[in-house]
């Protein structure tokens, strides 16, 4: 299949040039040139494929002719070699935990999927790949979990001293290998300003072959879908699909799950579940989008002021906002109700969120709390509907708000208990693009 950039519909692409490149050179993002449309009969039958062969055949047609099938195939199965629960929370909301990858947030799918095909599409290059990437926390640590020992690619991670939680930095500096990692002493903004001057510098780029891992990359968005079918798996009422509710900050997420939706996958309706950054809700109620800058929040991962997918999203949908409005609902939740439902919930069914999944959790009760109260004969209302929210990281990522909330520790997932004897690598420099490039050019 071939992408086109959704900037100028005839700049088309393989799913390899699509991947190498991350972002078309007119700077759009790349979408698939038609949705695949999967058959009823494996929609009915989903519970008879293994999770493996559900994942190929969800993303098989989209990297038709870039990859040999027994190459995705391999690829799938490391990718996704860890559990995906569905987990009731309440007899009406269940937490789809997306959370039991190395890095503990969902984000390991994406780059575990796209750093394999790198390394698949690099493999004969005589260069190796630079990917430099800038973290202001959960992206890093996934990159780098995810090409952590792959052959031919070295990974470069920029992140702001002292301004990302200690289990963060720790999944970030102590992989070693081709991972290093720079501890910038400024802040995020200053990681991405020097990364992308790398990209822009054309001496630089004549030497190294350098690509990025961020969440625009077609190979960490399309993966996204696969866990949207695993719950459709352990889905038990088949005659009533759910609603899904999906903290939303770039709406990469969301939006591999509406792609899933176009491409068969019953759902009785999406709720992008946001917190104070409500560009979304605002433009679902008004028609008036309007990026502004971020606001800091406790669900810090979706801190976004101008979501790059979401030019995805209208595209799903043929830019017509009637059709997005009757799929996708979209809320913003405050702190003071994130922390109220993160005590609420831990309080009554004894389920601990982290601060994105309360986020969701608070949407999705809304939502059908809204649709159970709506006047009798009002034109789409459904009365007693059931939904799951993506529970997006393990509330241990995030223990300075979430143990205040609950006023006790949380128990340490494996994952990180492993992770903490180990002593932290990395150079530190200071938040000048001379000291990156300086760095690149001495490997
Ligand atoms: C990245 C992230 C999000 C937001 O996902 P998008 O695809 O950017 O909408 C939500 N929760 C957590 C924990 C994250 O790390």
């Amino acid at each position: 299949m071939n992408f086109y950039s959704l900037n100028n519909p005839s700049e088309k692409v393989s799913f390899k040039e699509a991947t190498i490149k991350g972002q078309a050179p007119d700077r759009g993002l790349y979408f698939p040139e038609h949705i695949p449309v999967l058959s009823d009969d494996f929609i009915k039958n989903i519970d008879t494929n293994s999770r493996e062969e559900v994942a190929f055949q969800v993303i098989q047609p989209y990297t038709d002719g870039s990859l040999p099938e027994d190459e995705l195939y391999r690829i799938i199965a490391e990718t996704i070699n860890f559990d995906f629960p569905l987990v009731k929370v309440t007899d009406r909301i269940s937490s789809l935990e997306l959370f039991h990858g190395p890095t503990l947030a969902f984000k390991d799918v994406g780059a575990r999927f796209m750093s394999r095909c790198l390394g698949y599409f690099v493999k004969d290059n005589d260069q190796p790949v630079t990917v430099l990437v800038a973290t202001s926390g959960d992206t890093g640590g996934a990159v780098a979990n995810g090409f952590h020992g792959v052959e031919g690619v070295n990974v470069v991670i920029l992140y702001p001293s002292g301004k990302v939680s200690s289990v963060q930095e720790l999944q970030l500096t102590t992989l070693g290998k081709n991972i290093t990692a720079l501890e910038v002493n400024g802040s995020f903004d200053d990681c991405q300003q020097m990364v992308k001057e790398a990209f822009a510098d054309t001496a630089l780029n004549q030497e190294l072959f350098l690509t990025s891992a961020n969440s625009i990359n077609v190979a960490r968005w399309l993966p996204q879908q696969f866990y949207y079918f695993f719950a459709w798996q352990q889905w038990e009422d088949k005659d009533h699909p759910p609603v899904i509710s999906v903290p939303s900050g770039n709406f990469g997420n969301i939006c591999a799950g509406l792609l899933a939706h176009r491409s068969g996958l019953p759902v009785q309706h999406f709720i992008a579940a946001c917190n104070a950054n409500a560009v979304v809700p605002a433009y679902l109620q008004t028609g008036e989008y309007t990026p502004r800058q971020a606001i800091a929040t406790l669900s810090n991962a979706m801190d976004v002021g101008n979501p790059s997918n979401f030019v995805r999203v209208l595209e799903i949908f043929d830019r017509e906002f009637h059709s997005l409005k009757k799929v996708l609902t979209s809320y913003s939740i405050s702190d003071e109700q994130t922390k109220e439902t993160l005590r609420d919930v831990y309080a009554k069914s004894h389920y601990l969120t982290d601060p994105h999944g309360a986020v969701g959790y608070r949407a999705l009760n809304t939502y059908l709390t809204t649709q159970d109260t709506a006047q009798p004969g009002s034109p789409s209302i459904a009365p007693g509907q059931k939904g799951i929210f993506l529970e997006t990281a393990h509330p241990v990522k995030f223990y300075d708000t979430v143990e205040p909330v609950i006023g006790e520790p949380i128990p340490l997932p494996a994952a990180v208990s492993a992770i903490l004897g180990k002593e932290k690598q990395s150079k530190k420099i200071d938040a000048q693009y001379s000291q990156l490039k300086d760095f690149l050019l001495s490997r």
